[in-house]
């Protein structure tokens, strides 16, 4: 499922889920995103998110996944955040950084 919402206490709230076992990714270093090889240059690919090793689908023999490649969750999404620029980027001689700043009304 990906990007998904989960009713709770009468609110709906953003979750994380695996497309394999729809439970919540807990733990970003525990979770992969895949996606397929080769990618066309300017196309947007269908990836899918796992816990690791448990649900990628290249451990449970599924080649039909587009899971050609992988990359850790927890990298995947501090890329995704920087590239659709979802904070302020800060440049400095020794890194990049980008500062998210989040009012959570709860
Ligand atoms: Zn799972």
């Amino acid at each position: 499922m990906g990007l998904s919402i989960k009713p709770k206490r009468g609110k709906n709230y953003p979750v994380l889920t695996c497309d394999i076992c729809d439970q919540a990714i807990q733990k970003l270093d525990s979770a992969i995103i895949t996606f397929p090889n080769p990618l066309t240059k300017g196309n947007v690919a269908i990836s899918g998110i796992y816990h690791k090793v448990k649900c990628d689908p290249k451990s449970l023999g599924n080649r039909k996944a587009n899971a050609d490649c992988w990359m850790p969750l927890n990298e995947y999404i501090p890329w995704l955040l920087w590239n659709h620029r979802f904070g302020k980027r800060v440049f400095t001689e020794q890194k990049r950084q980008l500062i998210i700043d989040i009012l959570i009304d709860d």
